[in-house]
């Protein structure tokens, strides 16, 4: 196969594979093909690896029934990375995860890191209360309290939206705030709400 004369395996015979979702694009895993297990992956439609740690070839799926079917595979610039476009049965982590990349993946999907570290503070404060903090007295108060200055907030962006843009900022940031702790307060993470517009917008 041509293909394989194209690809520049490591001097220790492997390759590093990356594997996406053909429908979403999301990034499932990343293991190692030798030559061995990408021409059987070729031959046969499955995605098949080389697993370091076993010194044998691994086809994804051979114990949890999670297979991989090969629908797309691509070659890097530079011949020494191989992307993989499958279609995934059950999930593609053996940990149950859908991804392998579910580590701090929410960190790095944030707008911006004045809301990380907004969200950050909140949280000290309520491990570590401090004397005079709006926060703390917020958390004191309980989820109530802090639904009504939600409401309020709210009230106040819709209002502020008829009179100038400064003051929706302004409104608006002050709604994000008291979110933040409500998320708290309710032991939510806020992350989830990014988590949920990602699979929104990479939904087909
Ligand atoms: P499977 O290939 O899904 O039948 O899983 C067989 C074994 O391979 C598991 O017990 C894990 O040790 C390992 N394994 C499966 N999926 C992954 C993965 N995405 N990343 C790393 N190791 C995995
Ligand atoms: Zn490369
Ligand atoms: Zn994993
Ligand atoms: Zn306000």
């Amino acid at each position: 196969m041509a293909l394989i004369n194209n690809i520049r395996f490591a001097s220790n015979g492997l390759i590093p594979c990356i594997a996406v979702d053909y429908q979403t694009k999301v990034v499932l895993m990343q293991a190692y093909m030798n030559k061995e297990s990408l021409v059987k992956t070729l031959q046969t439609g499955t995605i098949t690896y080389f697993s370091r740690s076993r010194k044998a070839l691994w086809t994804k799926g051979e114990t949890s029934g999670n297979f991989q079917k090969l629908r797309s595979l691509f070659i890097d610039c530079d011949h020494d990375s191989i992307l993989v476009e499958v279609d995934q049965v059950g999930v593609a982590c053996h940990t149950g995860s859908k991804s392998c990349f579910y580590e701090d993946q929410v960190l790095f999907d944030f707008p911006s890191e004045v809301f990380s570290k907004l969200k950050r503070t909140i949280y000290d404060r309520k491990v570590n209360p401090e004397v005079g903090s709006y926060t703390n007295y917020l958390l004191e108060k309980g989820v109530d309290k802090i639904l009504k200055k939600v409401g309020e907030e709210t009230a106040e962006v819709i209002i502020a939206s008829k009179n100038n843009k400064k003051e929706v900022i302004y409104e608006t940031a002050d709604l994000l705030y008291h979110l933040l702790v409500l998320y708290e307060s309710l032991e939510i993470d806020f992350n989830e709400v990014f988590a949920e517009l990602s699979v929104r917008a990479s939904a087909p």
